[in-house]
């Protein structure tokens, strides 16, 4: 069994405007690391639409109607303070949240080993009735549902080391004992939330907030101390990944200071978790990261680990 990379042209699409950070060309560079010959033996598929059943299991149907009809016949709205939609936002939106519920399908058929999603928009500031922060619909929590209903299972963790915190996944999953949400990130830095007395219902969500300037020691020292432990001793019959690599030391939004390395390596300390507790079972799906080299570089990493190379 290999790797899954699940993407669709569409997602290249969603076009925020002129100098926004969450541009076309960072999938594009993203999907370009993937072309190298390393990457040969990566099983690809296009992500389908997510069903208005498997989004409507997260948000409200007036949020679903209120993203999808909000998108303009051409030039751009916005919807939120920094997210804006173009005519082809709607479309790209569905298929983000599909691949992730794709990929689940196809790791927990054993027809993929684990799987990575080059999707954009990315997903996990959307909340339960309101896009934020560049997301429409919270695509790791619809992948999180989708694996509890059609696939049966209970217990399902997402770790997220984008470098802003998950407000929206964690308010998605905070108050249910079986899911957990565990997440470094800088702070301060928007969106103000994750603190580490945010500890969910069950001491069910881990945060770990890190200054300004915390290095891949910094984040591995987290990693080793705090997260990996707590989601081996969560016991999940899944792990999803919030993969954004915008705290590399490149950034230009947010100020950590980690190496494309240090992604590859808290690749493989959550795959040794899932060989131990859910059949290495993993989907990991992309978040931010705003430095083109760095996301080439930090993409590199993280699927190269998910190969076991
Ligand atoms: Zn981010």
């Amino acid at each position: 069994m290999t790797t899954l990379l699940v993407t669709h042209p569409v997602c290249l699409e969603h076009d925020p405007g002129p100098h926004h950070p969450e541009c076309p060309e960072r999938l594009k560079v993203v999907l370009a690391a993937l072309e190298t010959e390393e990457f040969n033996f990566l099983m690809r598929e296009e992500a389908p639409h997510a069903t208005q059943e498997q989004l409507a299991r997260v948000h409200p149907m007036s949020h679903i109607e209120h993203i999808l009809s909000s998108v303009p016949q051409e030039g751009h709205r916005t919807i939120d303070g920094d997210t804006f939609l173009s005519p082809n936002s709607g479309e790209a939106a569905l298929r983000a949240a599909g691949a992730i519920c794709l990929a689940i399908d196809d790791v927990m058929a054993k027809r993929a080993r684990n799987a990575f999603c080059a999707i954009r928009p990315p997903g996990h500031h959307a909340k339960l009735h309101q896009a934020m922060g560049f997301c429409m619909f919270n695509n790791v929590v619809v992948g999180a549902y989708h694996a509890r209903v059609a696939h049966g299972l209970k217990r399902i963790a997402v770790v997220d080391w984008d470098v802003h915190h998950g407000n929206g996944s964690q308010h998605l999953m905070e108050d249910d004992p079986d899911f957990f949400y565990a997440s470094t990130h800088q702070s301060p830095l928007y969106p103000g939330t994750g603190w580490a007395d945010e500890t969910g219902v069950a001491g069910n969500v881990v945060n770990v907030p890190l200054p300004p300037g915390t290095d891949g020691q910094g984040f591995r020292a987290a990693f080793a101390n705090r997260i990996l432990p707590a989601l081996e001793a969560f016991q999940p019959e899944l792990i999803l990944i919030s993969a954004g690599f915008d705290a590399h030391k490149a950034d230009p939004i947010a100020n950590l200071k980690l190496e494309a390395e240090d992604f590859g390596w808290a690749t493989r300390e959550i795959l040794a978790v899932a060989g131990r507790v859910c059949d290495h079972r993993v989907v990991s799906t992309l978040e931010g990261g705003y430095d083109l080299a760095a996301l080439m570089a930090c993409t590199t990493h993280h699927v190269r680990a998910l190969l076991g190379s």
